[in-house]
Formats: structure tokens, C-alpha cells, sequence
């Protein structure tokens, strides 16, 4: 199944504030196999957030909207809803007493406002919010299912958490995300990418991406598949081919850093290491011991930057730093 996520509000077009509940709501469909196939961040803004919706809705089983529940001018979510999926909204009579007691419980006057929260989407479940005054609305038809969500992380996670998950799992058919990453060092990402394309494209399930990092390369596998283990498999049969293609510079394929694979293969061989940096300026041994355990092998290392102490420390000859200088192979 796939599920699309829409996260409203103006606040997430500007600099300052990222869109963090997506990835929560992310981690979480993939544990049930849903996989999100488009994420869509509109301000608040009624014609758009309405067309983002329609075009979401008409397009995956699981749409997911973030925020705009709120009680003021720039909550639209509800309205913008309502009009995409073609439905009335109505004032519910026992939500409106639910939000005026939440207000009594507290010893506060309901402002007038706030009832706008009482607008329930025709044929809607009303999510209760533990946390807030913002209750979510859950609307389901023919196999397809809606979700107004709040904003705040603090109320957005429990309301997924305690009503929305058990509902998404009677409706969810049995489904499993598998991932590995193959870390690869020495080769750019066009090279990979060549040695790597003619295999992985003949698979459309695992899904194949590369992507650059700091140092290294990365192969990111997807696989779904009915059951954990029929999503291993299908990782099992492609990722060996692209190990092969690779040879020696896929240097993991468990999640372990170059400097973990590294530690591992001097303490198995009972070697010690020592390092000398100068550029650096001890990133190296920083990495290095960074890694539990790392004292098994690691002795030190000198941050030796000048010319003058590369040669007083490390015995590099003076004549050959002034006719190759300071950085050569
Ligand atoms: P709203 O429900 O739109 O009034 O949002 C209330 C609060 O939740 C604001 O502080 C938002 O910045 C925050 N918020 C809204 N959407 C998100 C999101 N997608 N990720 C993280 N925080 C959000
Ligand atoms: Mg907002």
C-alpha cells in the first residue's frame, strides 16, 4: 500500500522550521510495509492545500495531512478536506461539549474561536487529542483512508501512536520493507554507477539508490515484500550481485563504519596502529577512537602541522619537504 503525506503550514516554507513529523510518520508506515511515495509541504493557503489534497487523494490509498487544526484564520485543513473529497462539514454537537469541557476542566472560558475544532468532516471518526485541543479526523472510503493530523509533535505522535495505528493495521493487507546499504570507499559515484546500473535496473523490487556522503558512497537497498523474511530474500539475491561487481571497495554491508570495519580487521590480526596527521588536525585518531573498543589497537597519534615539526618529530627530511612540499604523495 502506499501513503502520501502533506504537511501544512507557511511557517514550513521558510528557513526556520523543518517538517519533522513527516519523518516520525515515515518510520512508523514503513513498519507497517506502507511505503510513502510523495511528501508535499503547502503553506497555509486555501485553493492550494484543496488541490493538494484532491491530487493526493485521487492518487494513493493512505493520505496523511499535518496541522492546520488549530482553532484560527490559518487553519484550513478541515475546510480544504472537506472540498477536495467533496463532503459537508458540520458542527458536531458532542465534540463542541467535549472542547468546552476540556476548557471548564482547566477553569478557562472557552473563546468562541475554538469551536472551528468542532468541525467534523461528514462520515469522519473523531481522533481524540490527549494533548491538546485539536482532535484528528479519520476518514475512510472504499479501502482508502484520510488522516487530519495536528501539528505539534507532541500531540501528532500519540494520536498516530494510540488511535490511528491499530486502525491502519486492520486495514493494511501483511506487508514488510527490508533495507541494507552497501558503504563503498575509493570510487566516485559515476563509477559505482556504472559498474552497478546494468544489474540493479533488472530489479524493480529491491529499488536501487545511490547516494553520495562524506568519504564514501552508498547503496541503498528497498525491498517489500509479504513477510520480513520474503523481503530479506529478495535482498539476499540482488545485493551479492553488486557486491560482485564492486570487488574490495564495498567495505560494509551491516551498517559498520569504514573506521569499525577497520578496528575490526587489526584486532583480528593483532596489529596495532598509530597515526600522523597534519591537515587533519587529528580527525583521523578522533574517528578512530571513536569506535568502542578501539584501545585493542589504537596507540596514538601526533597532530604534527608546521614543516619544522614534521621533521623534528616524524624524521621527514627537511630537503625533500622543500623540493615536494608539504602536501605530496
Ligand atoms: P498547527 O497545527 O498547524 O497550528 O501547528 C502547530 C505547531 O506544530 C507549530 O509550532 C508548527 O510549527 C508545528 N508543526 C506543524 N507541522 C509540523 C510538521 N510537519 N513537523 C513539525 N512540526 C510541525
Ligand atoms: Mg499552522
Amino acid at each position: 500500500m502506499n501513503a502520501e503525506i502533506i504537511a501544512i503550514g507557511s511557517e514550513l516554507l521558510t528557513p526556520h522550521r523543518t517538517d519533522t513529523n513527516s519523518l516520525f510518520l515515515t518510520e512508523q508506515l514503513n513498519r507497517l510495509g506502507v511505503e510513502v511515495v510523495c511528501k508535499t509541504i503547502v503553506g497555509d493557503h486555501r485553493e492550494r492545500l484543496t488541490e493538494a489534497i484532491a491530487l493526493a487523494w485521487k492518487r494513493s490509498q493512505i493520505v496523511i495531512t499535518i496541522g492546520g487544526l488549530g482553532p484560527t484564520e490559518d487553519d484550513l485543513t478541515r475546510e480544504s478536506a472537506a472540498r477536495a473529497l467533496g463532503r459537508p462539514l458540520r458542527s458536531d454537537a458532542a465534540l463542541a461539549r467535549a472542547i468546552e469541557a476540556r476548557f471548564r476542566a482547566r477553569g478557562i472560558p472557552m473563546p468562541e474561536i475554538n469551536l472551528r475544532q468542532a468541525m467534523r468532516i461528514e462520515g469522519a471518526e473523531i481522533l481524540e487529542n490527549q494533548a491538546g485541543t485539536a482532535p484528528g479526523q479519520w476518514i475512510e472510503q472504499s479501502g482508502k483512508v484520510l488522516l487530519l493530523l495536528p501539528g505539534p509533535p507532541r500531540e501528532l505522535e500519540p494520536m498516530f501512536r494510540q488511535a490511528c495505528l491499530p486502525r491502519l493495521q486492520r486495514l493494511v493487507p501483511p506487508a514488510a520493507i527490508a533495507t541494507r546499504v552497501l558503504r563503498i570507499a575509493g570510487r566516485f559515484e559515476s563509477e559505482v554507477e556504472q559498474l552497478v546500473a546494468p544489474i540493479y535496473t533488472q530489479y524493480a523490487n529491491p529499488v536501487t539508490t545511490i547516494l553520495a556522503a562524506p568519504g564514501e558512497i552508498q547503496l541503498h537497498l528497498r525491498a517489500t515484500a509479504e513477510t520480513p523474511a520474503a523481503a530479506e530474500a529478495l535482498l539476499n539475491e540482488l545485493a551479492p550481485r553488486l557486491e560482485a561487481a564492486l570487488g574490495e571497495s564495498v567495505f560494509s554491508t551491516d551498517g559498520a563504519s569504514l573506521e569499525e570495519v577497520v578496528g575490526r580487521m587489526l584486532a583480528a590480526q593483532n596489529a596495532t596502529l598509530a597515526v600522523a596527521e597534519s591537515c587533519t588536525g587529528g580527525l583521523l585518531a578522533e574517528r578512530i577512537t571513536h569506535v568502542a573498543g578501539s584501545s585493542a589497537y589504537f596507540l596514538g597519534g601526533v597532530v604534527c602541522y608546521s614543516n619544522d615539526w614534521k621533521s623534528e618529530w616524524l624524521d621527514v627530511p627537511p630537503d625533500l619537504i622543500g623540493s615536494r612540499g608539504a602536501v605530496s604523495g
